[in-house]
C-alpha cells in the first residue's frame, strides 16, 4: 500500500530543510520566475523557492530533487541578461542563495573562501580595505552575486587589464548529480594537476552543478588611477586607435567606447557635457603608481593627439568620475530612447575593429533600426544594442532578424557571440554555430557527466 502513495517532492524538502526555507506562496513564486532579460524569454511559475543557508542545506536539495527528478534552477540576483535564472519548467524549484553570504579573507595568502549569495561590491570594499583588490567589475557589481558572477564567468571594464571572472576562481565548492559534493582546487596560485574541472564551472550557468562556496584570487590594489576622454569624427580611426594604445606599450585598466547613438542617449538622459556632434568616444583608464598613472596617461594622449584627436585629460578624481557616469549611465540612457532593446555582447579581435564597426552600421540602416554600440573595446567586447517599439511586431521581427546578422558577423570575424552575458536562453541557437556539431557534442557530453538526468538549469545553454 505505502508504495502507490505518492510522495511529495516540496514536502519532503520541507522536513529536510525547514519551512522556513521552503516558499510556495504565488507571489514568491512569480517574484522568482524572472530576470533581467530585456526580450520575452520561455518562462515558468516553479511550483516552490527555496533558500537554502548551509552547504548541507544544498547537498539535501540536490539529494531529494535527484531522486524525485525536479529540475532545479539556481539563482543569484537575477540580473542575468540571457534567461540564466529564470525557470522554464512548473514542475520545477527555484534555488536562491541569497542566504548565503559568508566570507573570509586570508590577507597573507591573499585569497577568499566565498559563499555564492555575496554581493560582488560588498565583497570588493571589504578587501580594498585590507589593501587587497578583486578587480571583476560587471555595471551590475552592487547587486549581482559572486555565484552569479563565476556561473557566467562576468567581466567589466577593468577585465581588460586584470581578466575576468574565470582568472580569479582558484577552486569551487558544488553539488552534483545525486546530491554528490565535488570539492576542487586550493588556495594555491600554480596548480595543473589533471584537467581543470575548477574552469568547467566557470561559466557553467548552472547546468553542471549548484555552487557552494569558490575559492578566489586578490591581487594587490592599485595605488592611483588617471582617466582620459578621446573624442573622434571618423568611426574608422577608432579601430587604428585602439589597435596603437594596445600595442603602444601602456596597459590601460580600461578602454571603453561609445558612438554616436550612446553619447547622444546618455547626454539626453543625463548630461555630462559630451560632445553630441562626436561620431564616437573612447574612454581610457590607467592605473598603477601616482608617478606611473601621469607618465603613462601623458603617453596616451601624445599618441592620440598625434593622430589629430582631441583628448581630456580628467584634472581629478571628481571629474573622472563624472565621465565614468556617463558610461554607467547608458543601461538606463538607451531605455529611454525605444520601450524595446536587444543588448546583445559579441567580441572581435581589435585587429577587425576598423572594418566591424561601420558594418555594424551598415546592418542598422539595412534593417531600418535605431543601434547603438558601446562596450569594452580593449578587448574586443562590444554591446550592440538594437532598439524598436515594442507593440510594433513588424520592427520587433526586423530586431531579430538584425540580431541574426550580427552574431553572423562576429563570428565570421573570427569572434565570439557572448564576451560576458552567457548564453542562457536566448543565444542558444547562437552557441551550434559557435562551436560546430563536434564541439557541441562534446558540450552536451560534459553536461551529462556532470547532471545525467538534466536537472540542473535544463533547457540552458546545451540542449540534451
Ligand atoms: C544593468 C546591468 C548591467 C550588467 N552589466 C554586466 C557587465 O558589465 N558584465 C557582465 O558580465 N554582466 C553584466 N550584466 C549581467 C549580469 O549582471 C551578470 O551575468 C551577473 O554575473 C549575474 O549575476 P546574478 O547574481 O544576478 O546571477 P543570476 O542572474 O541570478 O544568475 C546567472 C546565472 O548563474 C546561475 N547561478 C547563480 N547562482 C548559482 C549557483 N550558486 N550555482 C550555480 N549556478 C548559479 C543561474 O542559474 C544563471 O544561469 C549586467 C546586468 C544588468 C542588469
Amino acid at each position: 500500500m505505502l508504495g502507490i502513495l505518492k510522495r511529495d517532492p516540496i514536502e519532503r524538502l520541507r522536513k529536510a530543510l525547514g519551512k522556513d526555507k521552503v516558499k510556495t506562496s504565488l507571489v514568491e513564486r512569480k517574484l522568482y520566475s524572472y530576470d533581467a532579460t530585456p526580450i520575452p524569454v520561455e518562462r515558468s511559475v516553479p511550483r516552490a523557492v527555496i533558500f537554502p543557508e548551509t552547504k548541507e542545506d544544498v547537498r539535501r536539495i540536490v539529494e531529494i530533487c535527484y531522486e524525485e527528478n525536479v529540475p532545479m534552477f539556481p539563482r543569484g540576483a537575477g540580473s542575468g541578461l540571457t534567461g540564466g535564472a529564470v525557470p522554464t519548467e512548473e514542475k520545477g524549484v527555484v534555488i536562491s542563495f541569497e542566504r548565503m553570504t559568508r566570507f573570509e579573507v586570508d590577507v597573507d595568502n591573499a585569497t577568499a573562501v566565498v559563499e555564492p549569495g555575496v554581493i560582488t561590491y560588498e565583497f570588493q570594499n571589504y578587501v580594498e580595505k585590507l589593501g587587497l583588490f578583486y578587480p571583476p567589475d560587471p555595471s551590475s557589481y552592487k547587486y549581482s552575486t559572486i555565484g552569479g558572477n563565476i556561473a557566467e564567468n562576468a567581466g567589466g571594464p577593468r577585465c581588460l587589464k586584470y581578466g575576468v571572472t574565470r582568472e580569479y576562481v582558484l577552486g569551487i565548492t558544488a553539488v552534483i548529480k545525486e546530491g554528490n559534493v565535488l570539492k576542487t582546487g586550493n588556495p594555491i596560485l600554480k596548480d595543473v594537476a589533471g584537467y581543470d574541472l575548477t574552469k568547467f564551472f566557470v561559466g557553467s550557468e548552472g547546468t553542471l552543478g549548484l555552487l557552494t562556496e569558490a575559492i578566489l584570487k586578490l591581487i594587490p590594489k592599485p595605488q592611483a588611477r588617471a582617466t582620459a576622454l578621446a573624442i573622434f569624427d571618423d568611426l574608422r580611426k577608432v579601430g587604428e586607435a585602439v589597435t596603437k594604445i594596445m600595442t603602444s606599450g601602456v596597459f590601460p585598466s580600461a578602454l571603453e567606447f561609445m558612438d554616436r547613438e550612446a553619447i547622444r542617449a546618455v547626454e539626453d538622459y543625463k548630461p555630462v557635457g559630451l560632445p553630441r556632434e562626436a561620431e564616437a568616444l573612447l574612454l581610457i583608464e590607467v592605473d598603477g603608481t601616482e608617478t606611473s598613472v601621469r607618465e603613462q596617461i601623458g603617453q596616451v594622449k601624445d599618441l592620440l593627439e598625434g593622430m589629430n584627436v582631441k583628448v581630456d585629460v580628467s584634472e581629478n578624481e571628481a571629474e573622472a568620475e563624472r565621465i565614468w557616469t556617463a558610461r554607467k549611465n547608458l543601461g538606463p540612457a538607451l531605455g529611454n530612447l525605444r520601450s524595446g532593446k536587444i543588448n546583445e555582447d559579441i567580441v572581435f579581435p581589435r585587429t577587425y575593429l576598423s572594418e566591424a564597426l561601420p558594418e555594424l552600421r551598415e546592418i542598422a540602416k539595412k534593417y531600418d533600426l535605431l543601434m547603438a554600440v558601446f562596450g569594452h573595446i580593449g578587448d574586443g567586447n562590444l554591446h550592440v544594442n538594437l532598439l524598436y517599439d515594442k507593440r510594433n511586431r513588424e520592427e520587433e521581427e526586423r530586431a531579430e532578424r538584425a540580431v541574426d546578422e550580427v552574431f553572423e558577423l562576429a563570428l565570421r570575424y573570427q569572434g565570439s557571440i557572448t564576451g560576458e552575458h552567457g548564453v542562457g536562453l536566448t543565444k542558444k541557437k547562437f552557441l551550434k554555430w559557435q562551436f560546430g556539431e563536434e564541439g557541441y557534442e562534446l558540450l552536451k557530453g560534459i553536461k551529462l557527466l556532470f547532471d545525467p538526468k538534466n536537472l540542473f538549469n535544463p533547457g540552458k545553454v546545451v540542449e540534451v
